[in-house]
């Protein structure tokens, strides 16, 4: 990979016609350094946000050990990567052969499901002839609100407070370790999200009477992004932790969470080239289809800079995004601000594209992705302490202590 100072100097040398990745590695370690150091129990990271190989070996570097694969495909990139990483497999509905081979040849031990016919899969996937398994974590998914977050995962995973019960106690017969893991959503905005969760979660311990060894808050925490700026990290997992220490389980019991957004949007952002201006929309060379899928599909604001060997004097304007395909939808709402003299053959640097960005990349109508590059400035509107270390040194005061005094 070629390596540059910043999007101006890639700009200058390569002047490219094709959208340019632009990754941080330094923010990529920090963000990892961050969760390892901060978060008050184990972070698996969750490998959709964005499955690049780098990205995966620098979190390792920084200090990762554990990784949420949702797809064999996933298990398998990770596994070839990283022999020693812990992999749990968190998607609730697997196919029976997705199972058997985590299980047998990847060494997967930890699964989630939410229903009864998922546990039985489960049971028979990782039996070897006839006789189950001893050894697996089992995490019953949850179904908790997403009223905090940007993007909704209320719908299509989980099982109710009400029915959790039964489920736990049947996963308990079958597991060494069990789980309660749930997700608040992507992009949740108030730490509340996590308290509310928690009282679920309490409420189903409560009710199953069971054992619980892990509880896993999943994803959710956020990134900053124009017109959404949440509180610090840190707020979040004091609530967590809080939270988690007053639910009736065992000292053993081992907090978990699975931050794909997280340690990832500072990762990379875009360099793209404007082609066109009509009014206030510019045509460019990424878009829907490529990284930009949820500026398209969700209204995602992202933070934007134009990259111009002199700096414009001019106001900025809001702009919106078509992006290269000969297709409508292929459309950025924004708004995003930029100058108001851009034009064609501009550049632009569009951040904080690190998760779901270029993950969710297709290479329709003919525009794949271009080259990366490695940039060595800081992220755009990082929400990651700089050098990847808590503002508050955590376990200098316990949080119980601070929370009564
Ligand atoms: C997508 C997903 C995550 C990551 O969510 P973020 O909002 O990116 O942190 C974590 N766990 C599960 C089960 C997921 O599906």
């Amino acid at each position: 990979m070629h390596q540059h100072h910043n999007a101006l100097r890639v700009a200058r040398a390569l002047q490219p016609a094709a959208p340019v990745t632009l990754v941080r590695p330094e923010a990529a370690l920090d963000a990892a350094r961050f969760f390892v150091s901060a978060f008050p129990g184990k972070s698996f990271y969750a490998v959709k946000a964005n499955p690049s190989p780098h990205l995966i070996e620098l979190l390792w570097a920084g200090g990762i050990r554990h990784y949420d694969v949702a797809s064999i495909a996933e298990v398998r990139l990770v596994r070839g990567l990283l022999p020693q990483a812990c992999l749990a497999f968190m998607h609730p509905v697997k196919a029976e052969e997705a199972i058997a081979e985590a299980y047998h040849q990847h060494g997967v031990r930890i699964f989630s499901l939410d229903t009864h016919e998922e546990l039985a899969k489960i049971v028979r996937a990782c039996s070897t002839d006839g006789v189950p398994a001893e050894d697996l974590t089992l995490c019953v998914r949850l179904k908790v609100s997403s009223a905090h977050s940007k993007l909704s995962l209320a719908s299509k995973f989980g099982i109710g407070v009400a029915d959790a019960p039964a489920l736990l106690l049947a996963a308990r017969q079958a597991a060494d370790a069990l789980g309660i893991c749930f997700h608040v959503g992507s992009q949740a905005m108030s730490p509340a999200a996590y308290a509310d969760a928690m009282a679920f979660v309490r409420a189903a311990i409560v009710e199953a009477g069971v054992t619980v060894d892990v509880i896993d808050v999943g994803g959710g925490f956020p990134s900053r992004y124009p017109g959404m700026e949440p509180p610090s990290l840190e707020t979040y997992f004091a609530v967590i932790e809080r939270a988690y220490e007053s639910l009736p389980i065992s000292y053993s019991a081992e907090l978990w969470c699975e931050p794909g957004r997280a340690l990832s949007a500072d990762y990379s952002s875009v360099l793209v080239r404007v082609e066109k201006r009509r009014g206030n929309e510019l045509y460019i060379n990424d878009g829907a289809y490529g990284s930009l899928f949820d500026a398209a599909h969700v209204e995602w604001r992202y933070p934007v800079k134009l990259v111009r060997e002199d700096a414009s004097e001019a106001e900025a304007m809001d702009f919106a995004f078509y992006g290269p395909t000969c297709d409508d939808m292929d459309h950025m709402k924004g708004p995003f601000a930029l100058p108001g003299d851009i034009k064609a053959g501009d550049y632009v640097e569009i951040g904080q594209l690190g998760a779901y960005g270029s993950a969710m990349r297709t290479g329709f109508n003919g525009f794949g992705s271009g080259e990366t590059v490695i940039v060595s400035d800081a992220p755009m509107a990082s929400l990651i302490p700089a050098g990847g270390q808590p503002s508050v040194p955590q376990n200098v005061v316990p949080l119980g202590i601070a929370a009564r005094s």
